[in-house]
């Protein structure tokens, strides 16, 4: 492939890699969730400041068009790689050489260049792998989450061999690693052996004109919820959400009224989880109080944020957490798990509370705290706002255009 002429400071040309999870996905379903925000947000801020990105994904649906212009410069590109539709992630690993071809054979038909390789999920930068060497590009790599790390906590299902094995071999093949947080880091020296000087740490981003806060109390009209608080978990279902410690957390809670908890997120493929969860709310004899709404279109989700008194992120894990982001920028205060992003994103007791762990009791201490509080004025949703305005996708874009040009000049 033909080289960059200019690579200082002209636009560059990256080809994103999400094999197996659709950027324009169903969020909220079992495998689609902040990784595709992530790629589409960022591919369309970069496009819009002038560099050229292609994404590159499995045909999700037979109805999918072989490509999406998704805003200037930014394009989404279906491959076809195993059976057309919805299969389980682990069944597309087979599928990735034949996905790696198609994806050389359009980029030859196209006559496209590119100056490097983005890959999203162990699975793409497999593919990514042998992009790097038949391009004799950079390959730059975010993991979103790791197996060795899941299977440390040993929540859900366990990770297969092969994952990790893959992974140790991508961290030290791959030229340069981006993760979202310094625990993340951490944890890629800590169970794969990444030389630190590898690694860089640049978050994740919130769109700010999508997530605007909303009067609370007109909010929580339109969603048809009476006047008493509420409390909200947005997010896909699974296991290591700890959405059962939050249950539990709702028998803790001391108030008066009892508040409503809404959970968003889960489709078909998660009605397991989701009857275990229901189950337990009638167990904890809650069920009047807890409503599963399934997955809520993101674009109706700030409404759900602002008619929220508290926003709960009860996870053993997760790489970032784009919800507490999304809740911050509606005014509305997030209790956490020390997890992801949270202690970098939620200030102590200003905006709302990182908690060591998901014990039900000390969460319930914290949602107790934030519903007794006043949180409806202007003054105390500008504050919360504010403190994820640094968060937004044209901050980040930037950090990741340094990051590319800097591996480029190396
Ligand atoms: N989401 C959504 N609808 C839902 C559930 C979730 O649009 O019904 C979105 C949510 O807005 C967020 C993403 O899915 O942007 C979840 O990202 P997060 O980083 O919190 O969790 P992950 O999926 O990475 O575990």
């Amino acid at each position: 492939m033909e080289k960059r002429s200019s690579l200082k400071d002209g636009p560059l040309r990256i080809a994103m890699l999400s094999a197996h999870s659709c950027p324009v996905g169903k969020l909220g379903t079992k495998d689609t969730g902040g990784m595709s925000v992530y790629v589409l947000e960022l591919a369309r801020e970069l496009g819009k400041c002038g560099h050229l990105v292609d994404i590159y994904t499995r045909v999700h649906d037979p109805k999918d068009k072989l490509i999406y212009e998704l805003g200037h410069n930014a394009r989404l590109i279906h491959l076809k790689a195993g059976e057309d539709g919805e299969i389980h992630k682990l069944a597309v690993y087979p599928h990735l050489p034949d996905f790696a071809r198609q994806l050389e054979n359009f980029r030859k038909r196209n006559h496209l260049q590119y100056d490097l390789v983005y890959s999203h999920y162990w699975l793409s930068a497999w593919v990514g792998k042998h992009l790097q060497v038949w391009w004799d590009v950079p390959h730059m790599v975010m993991f979103h989450t790791l197996g060795a790390v899941k299977n440390a906590i040993g929540v859900g299902e366990e990770e297969p061999e092969l994952r990790l094995k893959t992974e140790e071999c991508l961290v030290k093949n791959c030229h340069r690693i981006i993760a979202a947080t310094e625990k993340e880091k951490e944890d890629l020296i800590r169970y794969y052996g990444a030389l630190p000087e590898t690694v860089s740490v640049v978050p994740c981003g919130v769109n700010l004109e999508l997530f605007q806060p909303l009067d609370r109390e007109a909010a929580k009209q339109q969603l048809g919820l009476d006047g008493g608080k509420n409390i909200l978990f947005v997010g896909r279902i699974e296991p290591l959400k700890g959405i059962d410690k939050l249950l539990m957390a709702m028998t803790y809670l001391k108030s008066k009224q009892k508040p409503r908890l809404l959970v968003v997120g889960g489709d078909e493929n998660s009605r397991h989880e989701m009857e275990k969860l229901q189950r337990l709310s009638q167990e904890f004899q809650i069920q009047d109080q807890v409503t599963f709404l399934g997955v809520i279109r993101q674009g109706e989700l700030p409404r759900f944020y602002s008619a929220a008194d508290v926003c709960v992120i009860p996870s053993y894990y997760e790489s970032f957490g784009l919800v507490a982001l999304e809740s911050l920028a509606c005014g509305t205060p997030v209790v956490a798990t020390r997890v992801g992003g949270a202690t970098s994103i939620i200030r102590q007791g200003e905006t709302g509370y990182v908690v060591k762990d998901n014990a039900p009791q000390r969460l319930a201490e914290k949602i107790t705290l934030l519903l007794s509080q006043p949180n409806n004025s202007a003054e105390s949703v500008n504050l919360l706002r504010a403190s994820v305005t640094g968060f937004s996708w044209s901050v980040i874009a930037k950090a990741m255009v340094k990051e590319c040009q800097t591996l480029l000049a190396k």
